[in-house]
């Protein structure tokens, strides 16, 4: 049997992927020191035989025997990873060392959770692999954006100096079961409002866009990537190309939660891209890769899933 290392694996996408790898047949090592990550989301995983878990911070070196390796550790909403931006490019970048050392120790492929945040405030729409980014360095996204960034730079310079197998994936704005009540990313928030009647807190004038992919079919992905041919190191991006604005984000949620709130106008983060969709052509074509679950029916799984967690 396979053993597989999932860093970040007590985290939202994390978890989803264990469950996967585990119903695959695979052993999984789940490695995470609980930043943003919940002991909720794999203590159904905790009795089973071949499921390992691991308190450990990537930013320190890791030995361990896998035959591969998924590196999701990183908090990715912002609120939590510009509590401590110190952490967050730390983790980024000496996680993405010490796991692209041990990927070469051990002679296994990695896969690198990297993000849409690498295209930055994009001045191409939608965005393709060979874009290159617009990216502030200062800024306050900057601990998340220009730590993947250099992520991104460490795997293929250890691809093309050490001969390491690598599959870096670009990752669009994922949601579903398993965001946390408190995460503070859009999908999340919406529904918690509106399951709670409260306002709903839209930032900007709300005509900002993003492209939202249900966590199946991104987990679904993350699998077939790993799972292609070495050649296909990537960027490759992974997303669903329905595009929307947050003004419509948030008539959908209340109108699927059947909530009453209202609206309510706050200040736009500073650095908040206007827009944000994937091309997906590249997954496509070499992966055969699609996202199947549409935006209507991904919220619908995940206000049920939150109103069970909320019990409202
Ligand atoms: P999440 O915050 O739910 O999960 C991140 C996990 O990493 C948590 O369990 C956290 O405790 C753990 N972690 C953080 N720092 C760590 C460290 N130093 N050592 C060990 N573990 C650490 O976020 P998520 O949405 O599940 O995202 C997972 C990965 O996917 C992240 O790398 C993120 O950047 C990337 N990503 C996610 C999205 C998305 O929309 N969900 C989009 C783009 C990229
Ligand atoms: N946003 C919002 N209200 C919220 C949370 C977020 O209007 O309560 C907006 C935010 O300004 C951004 C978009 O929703 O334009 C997506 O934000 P999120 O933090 O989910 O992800 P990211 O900005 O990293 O894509």
């Amino acid at each position: 049997m396979s053993e597989t290392l999932v860093t970040g694996g007590s985290g939202f996408l994390g978890s989803h992927l264990c469950d996967a790898l585990l119903a695959r047949g695979h052993g999984v090592l789940c490695v995470d020191n609980f930043y943003t990550g919940q002991r909720d989301n794999i203590k159904h995983l905790l009795g089973h035989v071949d499921f390992e878990l691991m308190r450990h911070d990537v930013v320190f070196p890791l030995y361990v025997e896998v035959d591969r390796v998924f590196n999701l550790a990183c908090p990715a909403s912002p609120i939590h990873y510009q509590l401590d931006p110190v952490q967050t490019i730390k983790t980024s970048v000496l996680g993405a060392i010490n796991l692209l050392g041990l990927a070469k120790r051990l002679g296994v492929p990695i896969l690198q959770a990297s993000t849409s945040e690498v295209y930055g405030d994009p001045e191409v729409h939608p965005q393709s692999e060979t874009y290159w980014g617009s990216v502030n360095p200062i800024g306050p996204r900057s601990c998340y954006d220009e730590g993947k960034r250099c992520a991104e730079t460490l795997f293929f310079d250890y691809h093309r100096q050490n001969k390491v197998a690598i599959k870096v994936m670009r990752i669009f704005n994922t949601y579903g079961p398993r965001m946390t009540p408190d995460d503070g990313r859009v999908v999340s928030n919406f529904i918690v409002q509106a399951l709670r009647g409260e306002p709903i807190t839209i930032y900007g004038t709300g005509s900002q866009t993003r492209s939202f992919c249900y966590v199946d079919d991104l987990i679904g992905g993350m699998l077939s990537f790993m799972d292609s041919p070495r050649e296909l190191t990537g960027p490759v991006n992974f997303g669903n190309p329905f595009e929307c604005s947050m003004l419509e984000l948030a008539e959908r949620v209340v109108r699927l939660a059947g909530s009453k709130s209202q609206l309510e106008f706050r200040p736009l983060p500073q650095d908040d891209p206007m827009q944000r969709c994937p091309d997906i052509s590249v997954a496509e074509t070499e992966l055969g890769w699609q996202p199947k679950v549409t935006l209507e029916d991904g919220l619908k799984e995940t206000i049920a899933w939150f109103r069970h967690r909320l019990d409202v």
